[in-house]
């Protein structure tokens, strides 16, 4: 049964078991739970000559002459010489020289393994077969249980439960959306015979596990339009603010303020998300939500990712609220930040300005009512939730400029609202991008040094800090010192990440301030730096960006009535590479980007989230297809709409399996 314990899985004892109960696998649907972290495509063997640096490949070829033994840094090294028709390859494996009688000479056999095209062609720690290896998954190791044990031991739980595997989901949906039983799911997942087969399982998997998430949200949201927060009277605000603006509102801004406005008079907190491409005015939506709080006598809080941009709003919202606004970041002296810390928790600061340093446990409010949190996907769900037990229910915006699908939304944001912005103010120009090719980069940066004459800033933009030997990218460090050699009479400058918090402030107010011509930095700028003269922006190893990501940073210019301008350089000549830059050339519509972004990379990349560590979005990672979101989406709200066994169970399976991430819900 799929409750049975892992021991009494053939060939998993006490000591393998003890390993699994590490990894949250208690029992045997736990582990056929455990889908494989990634997929090697060995069913097609490649010509040697074809082979790629850094990628995994099968190979046919015949064994050459015999094996070969060195010693290296305490590791035994195995090599032997393979070729086919198209050319050489060495085998090579570390501490495994057992592997020698597998290898005689002049036998034809399949390697498999990942290549290094360095010193001629070679393959590291190859599998050898008589037959093609097939679609072989991969497993996330740990210590004590290879790829291997992996695979034993889910083909051997497979079997335990083989013909007694519960299907979990009812018959209609499975027919409704042209999903496979459970059964086969698991088998197809874990051994997959065909690319087709697997997609059918993983799509089964990925629409039961995204629609038992949605089940939870849904829920999530019913209770938390059932809670009581703060009925926040607007009546005068609006007015208010609008005549402190040195602009007129446009369309959609007022549109979103009165969404915003209803939501705060409700008496269940708000919970939006903010969209809006670069530039659209979402802070200045924002902070008429602030004002809102402060009106009614509660304190606002902003949250920024960035110091860069916490300074930026800090000046911003000084303006508005004087005095009582505050400033709080990591950097900062002892007794600013004890002064800071001290105001907001006696009420004497009303908005409340801060990094990552505000979702500290030493930072109290006197009586948070609202909460804005900028460029939010740099935040995990974890630390959304600190911020919101900060106060009594406070009303939550989250802005992100990056435009995605409302079913991503949601996994990312969990239960929310969406507002958007879909019109710039009046009289921005669109940024001219354009594909710089190799051998006009230097007129490039000699047209740079021109309009630097001229008073025109510039941001440069490269993927990294420092060179390195494994990567092959420009790099701060190392353009910085090509160009001052380039442009000798250009006000050139640093901006990055390993730099002191005092230096960078230091650097980006001298470039606010016209100081420097250009800055040459890294995606610290990407979100929200503001400086209305710098118009041009060049971005060197373009092709390590996401669409999305590219739109953000040209965002930074062509903020003014100037004409801003992005050229794009990049060292990868593919059709894709071509594709996606020429995409960029073409518009300006930053949800027509993410769209086409969704499309090539899928959301795992898109978002970005693995390094950001949110539980949620990662747990969701295979669910690629915006399509299917959006029916596993509607599917959760149908099964909640109608009453019955068949719901009721599906509710209970869906807080057995992400109840716990999500806090505890009344399931009632
Ligand atoms: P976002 O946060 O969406 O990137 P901001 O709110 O920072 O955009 O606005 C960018 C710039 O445009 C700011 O300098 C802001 O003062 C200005 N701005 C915002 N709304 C308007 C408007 N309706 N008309 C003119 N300028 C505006
Ligand atoms: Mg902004």
């Amino acid at each position: 049964m799929l409750d049975s314990p892992l021991t009494s899985v053939k060939g998993i004892g006490p000591k393998r078991a003890e390993l699994f109960e590490q990894l949250d696998v208690h029992c045997v649907r736990d582990l056929l739970y455990r889908l494989p972290r990634d997929y090697l495509d060995y069913s097609k063997a490649t010509p040697v000559s074809q082979l790629v640096d850094g990628k995994n490949a099968v190979v046919q070829v015949r064994i050459c002459g015999s094996t070969r033994f060195f010693r290296s840094k305490g590791m035994t090294i195995l090599s032997v010489s393979a070729q086919d028709e198209t050319g050489k390859v060495t085998l090579k494996w570390f501490n495994q020289p057992y592997r020698s009688s597998q290898l005689k000479d002049g036998e034809i056999v399949f390697a498999s393994g990942r290549v290094i095209r360095k010193n001629g062609i070679s393959m590291i720690n190859p599998s050898i077969s008589q037959a093609l290896p097939g679609i072989v998954p991969v497993y996330a190791t740990i210590k004590g249980v290879n790829q291997r044990a992996w695979r034993d031991s889910i083909l051997a739980a497979l079997e335990s439960v083989w013909d007694q595997i519960p299907e979990s989901l009812p018959r209609t949906l499975l027919e409704q959306y042209s999903l496979v039983p459970l059964a086969l799911a698991f088998r197809h997942a874990h051994f997959p015979f065909s690319r087709e087969a697997l997609e059918m399982a993983r799509k089964r998997l990925d629409f039961e596990n995204t629609l038992l998430y949605f089940i939870i949200l849904e829920l999530q949201k019913a209770e938390r339009l059932r809670q009581n927060g703060f009925s926040f009277d607007t009546s005068g605000v609006l007015d208010k603010y609008i005549a402190r603006l040195n602009f007129s509102l446009t369309n959609a801004q007022m549109r979103v303020i009165s969404e915003i406005a209803e939501d705060m008079r409700k008496p269940s907190p708000m919970n939006r998300l903010l969209q809006g491409d670069v530039g659209s005015g979402k802070t200045a939506v924002a902070i008429y939500a602030l004002c809102v709080a402060t009106a009614n006598g509660k304190q606002g809080a902003l949250l920024a990712p960035t110091e860069i941009l916490a300074e930026q709003h800090y000046g911003n919202l000084k303006e508005i609220f004087g005095d009582s606004v505050v400033l709080l970041k990591g950097s900062m002296k002892k007794s600013l930040r004890d002064e800071a810390i001290r105001r907001i928790e006696d009420g004497s600061a009303l908005v409340v300005v801060g990094t990552h340093a505000l979702l500290s446990s030493v930072v109290r409010f006197y009586d948070l009512g609202c909460i804005v949190t900028d460029e939010q996907h740099r935040f995990g769900v974890r630390q959304r939730a600190a911020m919101l037990e900060k106060g009594l229910r406070p009303d939550m915006l989250v802005m992100s400029a990056t435009p995605i699908p409302r079913t991503l939304a949601l996994i990312l944001y969990g239960d929310l609202d969406i507002s958007v912005i879909d019109e710039l103010p009046p009289g921005r120009k669109s940024v001219k991008t354009s594909v710089i090719p190799t051998n006009k980069r230097e007129d490039m940066y000699h047209y740079i040094a021109k309009q630097a004459q001229e008073d025109v800033q510039s941001f440069i933009v490269c993927p990294i800090i420092e060179e390195s030997e494994s990567i092959d990218c420009p790099s701060v460090n190392a353009l910085y010192k090509e160009l001052k050699e380039l442009l000798p009479n250009t006000r050139l400058a640093k901006l990055h990440g390993q730099m002191k918090e005092q230096e960078k402030e230091k650097t980006m107010r001298a470039f606010r301030a016209g100081e420097i011509d250009a800055l040459i930095t890294t995606t610290v700028i990407e979100v929200g730096v503001h400086v209305p003269n710098a118009c041009i922006m060049v971005i060197e190893g373009a092709e390590r960006f996401g669409l999305s990501q590219l739109h953000q940073l040209r965002g930074r210019v062509g903020r003014s009535a100037k004409q801003g301008y992005c050229f794009l350089l990049y060292g990868v000549e593919s059709d894709q590479e071509n594709e996606r830059m020429l995409a960029l050339t073409k518009t300006n519509d930053g949800f027509e980007i993410a769209q086409k972004d969704l499309l090539l990379r899928g959301p795992g990349d898109f978002i970005g989230t693995r390094q950001h560590g949110d539980d949620s979005a990662g747990l969701m990672m295979g669910a690629m297809d915006t399509r299917l979101l959006e029916q596993a989406s509607r599917a959760a709200r149908e099964i909640l709409d109608t009453s019955g066994e068949e719901s009721a169970r599906l509710i209970e399976l869906a807080g057995e399996r992400y109840g716990s991430i999500l806090g505890d819900i009344a399931m009632n």
